[in-house]
């Protein structure tokens, strides 16, 4: 055998094990980033999940557009759909959909917490 064809083949043997090394050290990498994820899985917290109740506004928006408010965030959001599952601001479960029969009470609630809303930052400021 020459000394170039024993060259050769000796650089096609390290080619071989530099593509099985290649392969193993990718299916490690593949393995320790699911190990990571699982790790963190472990350390995080479980995520608290709320539950809500979404107030139906008495006044349509649009022809079928209902604005609703949220009892857990209280905040308002356009366009109820049948398949909301959760208060698209504050993400909690919707427990149910009720529509308000007077919007008088909201309407009291939300002109109560302006109020508080500005007695408060004016006693802030004082
Ligand atoms: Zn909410």
């Amino acid at each position: 055998m020459s000394e170039r064809d024993e060259r050769q083949q000796q650089a096609a043997r390290l080619d071989e094990q530099i593509a099985g090394m290649e392969q193993s050290l990718e299916s490690g990498q593949e393995a320790l980033t699911a190990m990571k994820m699982a790790r963190e899985a472990l350390i995080e917290p479980p995520r608290k999940v709320t539950a809500c109740r979404l107030r139906k506004h008495f006044a349509v928006v649009s022809k079928s557009s209902y604005a609703v408010d949220c009892s857990e965030c209280h905040k308002e959001s356009f366009g109820l759909e049948d398949d909301w599952t959760h208060c698209p601001k504050c993400g909690s479960v919707i427990t149910e959909v009720y529509r308000e029969n007077d919007p008088t009470a909201r309407m009291q609630d939300k002109a109560a917490k302006e109020l508080l809303d500005k007695l408060q930052k004016e006693i802030v400021n004082v």
